[in-house]
């Protein structure tokens, strides 16, 4: 049987893996749909290759670049706009979804898929966090199939019982040990971190990835919305995710069970295992990894997270026990902060000092609706565009004196 897929931001770093496993296996997987939003070389490359029913490019210029250098003889309809990201998504004749989106305007579309009763492969974490209970009641209503796909979460799910409820207690579960790298500045001072640039903070020493979760992952911010995103998908609060470091990035996470038992997947650093163990769920393909060899290995360390030099890791807790519209507020009020620091508005430690000042200035409110988040989302982006204002001229100031 085919399955067909629809590869949501597929000219990403995601997306593109994603291609390559589909490649692998042409006879199991057909690409129904691609998506992206500007890079138009990209996805011209990409329908060449795998021809979909459609291809969406967000910006409208982009769609009509693309139309005019297609040719005549591909079938691939070409369409442009945000609504098209969750038509693709929800469509009758799509089993599977990567939601691999950078950011909040991932939201929209996995919740289409969600809602439809697709497999759901997840990478957008930041949609989890923005909208955890509903995107989680979504999956549950629409029928949908969730498979984590960030590859601490995809270990986690490959060391939980097959049959998890939902309960650590019913499952002699005592906690779930979150790995991280440490990023690129794991050993590095305050006075080293206080000037680093974006350069920097986006060469990840283990990861290739996209710049916004690079940085993400200097700042520990990743490894907080990572832990907010196991607290929705596992049913657990803060307390039950111990963050550990281990700077191999060999094993991906872990499961501490209460006979004393823990159970790890280790793999290489590469993205494609966790894609492919969503896609073949239950069972498991080539993804074109190389092995691993335990010898090469030799050692794994593993050390406690600096959370002074790291707050954001806190801030993280912090939001998801505050609840409701708080993880939205977090998230965006990051992405404002990571965008303002790639294009160097503000410092790298500006970033998390900025959301806290966001979440120090928001009173959190249920989650009734899929509006409250994205009211939260955008009161929160504006107050943060306000602050990198302020912190601009504070800079400004400071390098005149
Ligand atoms: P990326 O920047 O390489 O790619 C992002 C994709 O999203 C591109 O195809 C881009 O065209 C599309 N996009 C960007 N803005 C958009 C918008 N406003 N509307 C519609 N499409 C848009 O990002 P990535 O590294 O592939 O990460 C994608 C997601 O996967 C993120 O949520 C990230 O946290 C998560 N993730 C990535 C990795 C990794 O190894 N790269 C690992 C774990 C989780
Ligand atoms: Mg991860």
């Amino acid at each position: 049987m085919t399955h067909r897929v629809t590869v949501l931001g597929s000219t990403g770093s995601i997306g593109k893996s994603t291609l390559d496993v589909v490649s692998r296996h042409s006879g199991q997987y057909q690409v129904f749909a691609l998506t992206a939003s500007t890079n138009v070389e990209q996805m011209l490359q990409q329908v060449l290759e795998h021809q979909p029913v459609y291809a969406v490019m967000v910006d409208e210029n982009a769609a009509n670049k693309l139309k005019s250098r297609l040719p005549a003889e591909v079938n691939t309809e070409v369409l442009c706009g945000t609504d098209a990201l969750s038509m693709v998504a929800e469509h009758d004749s799509v089993d599977m979804v990567m939601a691999a989106i950078v950011g909040a305007a991932g939201l929209l579309p996995s919740l289409a898929a969600a809602n439809a009763g697709k497999r759901v492969l997840l990478a957008n974490k930041e949609s989890l966090v923005m909208a955890g209970p509903l995107f989680m009641q979504a999956i549950r209503e629409g029928g949908a199939e969730l498979l984590p796909i960030d590859s601490e979460h995809n270990a986690i799910f490959q060391a939980m019982p097959a049959d998890y409820n939902g309960s650590f207690d019913d499952h002699g579960i005592r906690r779930i040990l979150l790995t991280a790298s440490g990023g690129p500045f794991r050993t590095s001072d305050m006075d080293t971190l206080r000037s680093v640039t974006p350069a920097q903070a986006v060469a990840h020493p283990n990861w290739s990835m996209g710049q916004k979760i690079s940085v993400d992952s200097a700042t520990l911010m990743n490894k907080g919305l990572e832990l907010i995103e196991a607290c929705f998908l596992f049913n657990c609060v803060p307390d039950q995710v111990q963050v550990v470091v281990h700077p191999e990035s060999v094993i991906h996470s872990m499961v501490q069970y209460k006979d004393g038992s823990v159970l790890a997947q280790l793999g290489q650093p590469d993205m494609r295992t966790p894609i492919a163990y969503g896609m073949a769920w239950p069972n498991r393909i080539d993804a074109g990894v190389a092995e691993l060899d335990v010898f090469d290995i030799a050692q794994l360390n593993f050390e406690a997270p600096d959370e002074q030099r790291f707050p954001a890791l806190n801030l993280a807790r912090e939001a998801f026990l505050a609840g409701g519209t708080m993880p939205a507020v977090l998230n965006a009020a990051n992405e404002i902060a990571v965008t303002a620091f790639l294009s160097e508005q503000i410092a790298f430690l500006d970033i998390p000092r900025l959301v806290a000042e966001v979440m120090s200035n928001h009173r959190p409110e249920d989650i009734t609706s899929l509006d409250a988040v994205l009211v939260a989302d955008q009161w929160a982006r504006d107050r943060a565009a306000e602050l990198v204002g302020q912190y601009c001229s504070h800079s400004t100031l400071s390098k005149s004196e």
